[in-house]
């Protein structure tokens, strides 16, 4: 297994809408098995293909922290959700978008219809924070980012700090 770098704003591959994954082979299921690796090093409760540069729909999810951590693991292919009621609340941060808290209003129950990383069909029902984390990873597959929710005014300044961490960044690199 191995740690894929995870891409941060304003990567162009974070608004991509990403494609359907048509085959299930070996090359599949590893990129699943580093995707969870990674989600893990980070201390990432969700990862979206797209964070790891790649705009395909495929995301892994564990809601899971302290001794559970690890148990929860849940790897979706194609993932749509069918159901959603109820609201909930929660102070959502992302991989992608360093530094930011997002106080986040979400469905509180979702069911997803989604595959396995062989290709099985499989239905989930998240409530509390799987539901957060399964909406959040599937609007990722849609191109869409936790700055979609904030006001305009507040977008502009968050998008103005984290140009200039990646500038940063960059220095430090060269
Ligand atoms: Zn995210």
């Amino acid at each position: 297994m191995a740690l894929l770098p995870v891409v941060t704003y304003p990567d162009p591959v974070l608004r991509e809408t990403s494609t359907r994954v048509e085959s299930f082979d070996a090359e599949l299921a590893k990129l699943a098995a580093d995707m969870a690796e990674t989600m893990y090093a980070s201390n990432g409760v969700g990862l979206a293909a797209p964070q790891i540069g790649l705009a395909k729909r495929l995301i892994v999810v564990d809601p899971g922290s302290g001794e559970e951590k690890g148990k929860q693991l849940m790897t979706l292919v194609n993932p749509e959700i069918v159901e959603s009621d109820g609201i909930i609340e929660y102070d959502e941060g992302c991989l992608s978008l360093p530094n930011l808290s997002v106080h986040m209003t979400r469905k509180g129950r979702v069911k997803v219809k989604a595959q396995s990383a062989s290709g099985e069909a499989f239905e989930v029902t998240g409530e509390g924070l799987l539901a957060i984390v399964l909406q959040h990873e599937i609007d990722h597959l849609n191109g869409v980012l936790l700055l979609d929710y904030i006001s305009p005014l507040k977008r502009r300044l968050v998008v103005r700090d984290l140009k200039e961490l990646k500038e940063q960044e960059k220095g430090e690199a060269s």
